[in-house]
């Protein structure tokens, strides 16, 4: 297992024409596609591979995939099937044709209630799933971390399981039937069978026959071997499972075979699985221990109290999780800090049917924490489900946390999931520590514990050849250490292209009968070759594990300015998360409107790697001039349809930060060609809005020329807002501030006005001066500066450069008053932390969201007394997608601002609204400006009152008032409407500040004269 082949790419299958013609008049439904950026997009999962297909077939249905395989067959094409597209090892990658199921094979075709069963196509996501049967109490036990996009039909093919298996076991405990393609075409039913039936059957001439001929030979002449081979775990050897073909109870179950065959037998084209009650009840608690040891000893002990899970994170992804968004769910469990450092943690999960099941467990828990206090640093137990969910998704996020290691480093998955007897969990873990130390790798660890299931991803950086060159020992030697004790290399993700290592774990007799059942049901070796066994040993190799192109390979190839400046496209890891499948995640709206994954954080991702690499050769390799025009073209394209939204920014795990890279793309690409029409025009808008204010009634007559059909059409600029500026009051002038910083109250407070916010939605300015000065805040309003978030958008750089200087010296200016400096737009406060920083700017500016300086000053008793409840109807608050992706804490700090002046709240999850500042004003966006609108934020808005919808981002506003008729106000508005409702000279918290006499303040500050339409 010690050498080393480079295979290039191989070349286009020669028939592939004739193929995709012959499909095409065989009245295939699905999409073709042949360019270069899909088959980009789909050459990498989340492994060390990049592998492009060369094509991409997204199917229709089952007898789509009937004349696929078929006409492949006729033609020799080699075919992959794939789901999310989240193997850790290759294993939906090829040089051949990829099969598609996600995009339109995505239905829930039935469902039986009273039985528990649910049919459905391979390209169901698992979350999918769940949300369907949860208004049933059912749910799919078999989980995956990657259940937001992972697929059924991808999560049978891999046999999946997760968290809880060893009370539910893997996904093919619960296959009831299938449909599937076999290699000529031909459409098999499988379901559960009595032996004698699937002897008479295999008694058939045609392939069904020959297929249950070849597998009932195997099992009746392997049975000692198979017994003593397959390992007594709970993860046992999956990949054409032989152990459970034949059950005890005298059935034959071919699905066993067919789940973890990761698409090397067949396709399965619909799936019907048995369900599950979901539990009424869960406890969850986090054990702390001063090692990660500690906590691997400490697991066999926990056990004891039979919990459904333990799950087990180590000090490494405590500490990167400490800088993602999750953090702020969960600090108030994690955090803790007694001084003693945490080196290891154990989630131990409880689920019951009744409270009195959870009491009962947690009692046994705490009856063995107690019996040895010294083993463990501290316990808590969690009830709260969003706490649960929060410390959950800490730990779905693990392996996307360890792409922020740093230094180009990044954990990198080829021995991610072994898994060993749990019992010898932790002597196995010191062994496999000893590995790695002594390659010099950095790691983090964690995994499902309670079945001995280890995730563990060395810190490589694959452009460098010395780390590459790392992959091959470090692979045999693990291999070896899980052989030594009675485990397996692939505990749970598969084989993919770890294939070479089956006769290694199956020994040489067995894995010559998988090769045989390779050959009965796929003669001509054309299934997602190259894994798992071959038909043909001699002429279709099973690939190596260094055979295969490298990811690495490539990325290494592009100039290193080209590396700086898209260094997080080139840190995406593939891991999909940015194909979630929620219409009411914020993750990218482009790819949820088009389904099309180039229109993703990872396909944007891996088409600016390509992009930057086919730039960078050009000159020694002229022949790549034509791809790289290609790319670039299609990468613009797909950039177009980038809504700014930044969800990717803070939700991908490594922060993949699209628009940052497109404003540099878009620069670079505008200095070679002339920018349209509208990019002027949009650029000198936010310039113009300063006299425009001064004038509103001749800018809006100005805005109005402009929606005329002709102008709009040279424009390309539709729907523009009209102005509607603040009431007059006084601003701060710069003079003032160092007054201001020495003579202000302790209640003084600076408001920093926005042009957006300024000059198109003034009402909302005032509504929160007067709010603030209602609550007893001495306010001080800064006129409205310029943010560039358009010249951003347009990658207008070096303008955008210009007016980022002045804007961060404008806050700067304000915040040296030592006062705080409050901020109305999320956008504009969030472009202080974001867009203003980096060499040559400075550090994220201290701006508060007017969310935060409430919650803080409720926090600190500056709000008074809570209010009684208002006994109103409540409120519906739709936060921008934005501020709340960056700041996820936003939704539950206006909830505790309502609810202490008596008011209810309640956020709904909404994915973005589809306006997003300029995109959807822009003519060629309408359609899915107003597509996303009708996703997520119609049905939320459905059956409202108008007056109960509150909406933070001037965008949202604006496109619910286009989408819906009616314009929601800001919370504040509502917040102010109420309070001036009420009795207010006996308040004491709403007094008016003794410096509103001061000579900043010798006007009224304007109060709302918002009228509350309910
Ligand atoms: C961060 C991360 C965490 C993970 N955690 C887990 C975990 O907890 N548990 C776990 O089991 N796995 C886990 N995985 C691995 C992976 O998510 C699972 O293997 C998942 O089941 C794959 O589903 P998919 O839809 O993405 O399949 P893909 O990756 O698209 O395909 C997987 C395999 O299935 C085959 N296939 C897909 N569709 C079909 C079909 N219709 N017919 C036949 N074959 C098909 C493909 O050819 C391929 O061989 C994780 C991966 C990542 C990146
Ligand atoms: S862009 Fe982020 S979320 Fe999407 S695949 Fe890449 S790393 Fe994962
Ligand atoms: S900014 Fe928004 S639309 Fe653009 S890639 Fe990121 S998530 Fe998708």
């Amino acid at each position: 297992m010690n050498m080393r082949v480079q295979v290039e790419d191989k070349a286009v299958p020669s028939g592939l024409d004739a193929f995709l013609s012959a499909l095409v008049s065989a009245g295939y439904a699905g999409d073709i596609a042949r360019d270069r950026a899909t088959r980009i997009v789909h050459a990498t999962d989340n492994s060390i591979y990049q592998v492009e297909p060369t094509a991409v077939l997204f199917t229709r249905d089952s007898e789509d995939i009937a004349r696929v395989v078929r006409l492949a067959a006729d033609h020799r094409i080699p075919l992959s099937p794939r789901g999310g597209g989240t193997g850790t090892n290759g294993q939906s990658l090829t040089r051949g044709v990829l099969v598609d199921t996600s995009r339109h094979m995505n239905r829930i075709l039935e469902f039986d209630l009273e039985r528990q069963k649910v049919t459905v196509e391979p390209g169901v996501v698992l979350n999918q799933l769940n949300a369907y049967l949860q208004p049933h109490g059912l749910f799919f036990p078999p989980t995956v971390s990657t259940a937001s996009r992972a697929t059924l039909g991808g999560m049978v093919a891999t046999d999946a399981s997760g968290k809880g298996s060893r009370i539910y076991g893997k996904i093919s405990d619960y296959i009831e039937a299938m449909e599937i393609i076999l290699a000529n075409g031909e459409t098999v039913q499988v379901a559960a069978m009595p032996i004698a039936e699937a002897r008479e059957l295999a008694r058939r001439e045609d392939a069904a026959g020959r297929i249950h001929r070849e597998v009932l030979r195997v099992v009746d002449e392997n049975a000692e071997l198979i017994a003593s081979t397959f390992p007594q775990m709970n993860r046992g050897l999956t990949g054409y499972n032989l152990k459970q073909v034949l059950g005890e109870d005298g059935l034959f179950r071919l699905s066993y075979l067919l789940a973890g065959s990761e698409g090397t037998l067949a396709f399965t084209t619909r799936l019907t699985l048995r369900l599950r009650r979901r539990p009424a009840c869960r406890a969850l608690v986090p054990v702390r221990y001063a090692t990660f040891q500690a906590a691997l000893v400490d697991v066999q002990r926990l056990l004891q109290a039979e919990p459904a899970a333990i799950e087990i994170l180590d000090d490494t992804i405590l500490s990167l999780a400490r800088q993602d968004v999750v953090w702020g769910e969960i600090e108030s469990v994690l955090g803790r800090d007694d001084g003693s450092p945490v080196g290891g943690l154990n989630f131990v999960e409880f689920v019951g049917e009744a409270q009195s099941d959870i009491d009962a467990a947690l009692a046994r828990l705490s009856n063995l924490l107690a019996a040895e206090p010294d083993a463990v640093l501290d316990w808590k137990v969690v009830t709260d489900p969003k706490t649960i969910a929060g410390l959950w998704s800490l730990r779905e996020k693990a392996v996307g946390l360890l792409g922020r290691l740093g230094g180009g480093k990044q954990g990198t998955p080829f021995v991610e999931d072994t898994a060993v007897p749990p019992e010898k969990l932790a002597p196995y873990v010191e062994e496999l520590r000893a590995i790695l130390d002594r390659h010099g790798l950095a790691y983090g660890m964690f995994g499902h514990a309670d079945v001995g299931c280890l995730h563990v991803r060395p810190a490589l950086d694959m452009r460098l050849p010395e780390d590459a060159a790392l992959i091959r020992p470090v692979s045999d030697a693990v291999a070896a250490l899980t052989k030594k004790y009675g485990g397996l290399l692939w505990g749970e993700h598969g084989r993919g292209y770890r294939g070479e290592y089956s006769p290694f774990f199956f020994g040489g007799k067995l894995y010559e009968e998988l090769c045989a059942l390779k050959r009965a049901f796929d003669p001509l070796n054309l299934l997602n070759p190259g894994k798992l066994a071959s038909a043909d040993a001699v002429l279709h190799p099973v690939e190596r594990i260094d055979a295969v192109p490298l990811r690495g390979e490539k990325d290494r190839a592009i100039a290193a300015p080209l590396q700086r400046d898209y260094d997080k496209a080139i840190a995406c890891n593939g891991n999909g998360a940015c194909f979630n499948w929620d219409k009411h995640d914020p993750m990218c709206p482009s790819y949820k409107f088009t389904r099309d994954r180039r229109h993703s954080p990872k396909g944007r991702a891996a088409m600016l790697r390509e992009w930057a690499r086919s730039t960078s050769v050009i000159e020694t390799q002229p022949a790549e001039a034509r791809d790289a025009a290609e790319i670039e073209d299609e990468l613009k394209a797909s950039l177009d349809l980038c809504l700014a939204c930044k969800a990717c920014s803070s939700q991908c795990p490594v922060k993949v930060d699209i628009p940052a890279m497109k404003a540099r793309f878009l620069q670079r690409y505008f200095t070679r060609r002339r920018r349209p029409l509208r990019h002027r025009v949009v650029a000198a808008m936010e310039p113009g809005l300063a006299l425009a204010r001064r004038f509103p009634g001749i800018a809006n007559l100005g805005l109005r020329l402009m929606a005329t059909p002709r102008l709009a059409r040279w424009t390309g600029l539709t729907d523009l807002p009209r102005l509607s500026v603040p009431a007059p009051a006084p601003r701060l002038q710069p003079r003032d501030l160092g007054g201001l910083a020495a003579g202000a109250g302790p209640n003084a407070v600076i408001l920093m006005e926005d042009s957006f916010t300024s000059s198109f939605d003034g009402g909302v300015v005032d509504a929160v001066a007067g709010l603030l000065a209602r609550l007893g805040f001495e306010v001080h309003r800064a006129s409205p500066a310029a943010n560039g978030k358009a010249l951003h958008a347009l990658g207008m750089l070096d303008a955008f450069n210009k007016v980022a200087g002045a804007a961060r010296a404008h806050q700067n200016a304000l915040l040296a008053t030592g006062l705080p400096v409050v901020g109305i737009e999320p956008v504009a406060v969030l472009m202080g932390r974001h867009e203003y920083v980096g060499p040559g700017l400075g550090e994220p500016l201290a701006v508060l969201g007017l969310d935060e300086f409430l919650a803080q000053a409720l926090e600190s008793g500056r709000l008074g007394q809570a209010l009684p409840a208002s006994g109103t109807a409540g409120f519906h608050l739709l936060p921008h997608c934005t501020e709340k992706t960056a700041r996820p804490g936003t939704g539950q700090a206006w909830t505790r601002i309502f609810k202490h002046f008596g008011l209810e709240l309640t956020v709904p999850a909404t994915g973005c609204c589809g306006m997003a500042g300029l995109f959807g004003h822009e003519a060629e966006h309408v359609e899915m400006s107003k597509g996303l609108f009708a996703m997520s934020w119609a049905p939320r808005l459905d059956g409202l009152a108008p007056s109960a919808v509150l909406a933070t981002g001037f965008s949202c506003r604006c496109q619910t008032e286009r989408c819906q008729g009616y314009a929601p106000r800001h919370p504040a508005q509502a917040l102010l409407t109420h309070l001036e409702s009420l009795a207010p000279p006996s308040q004491p918290q709403f007094r008016q500040s003794r410096l509103h006499q001061s000579r900043l303040h010798q006007s009224r500050l304007h109060q709302s004269r918002l009228g509350d339409t309910r």
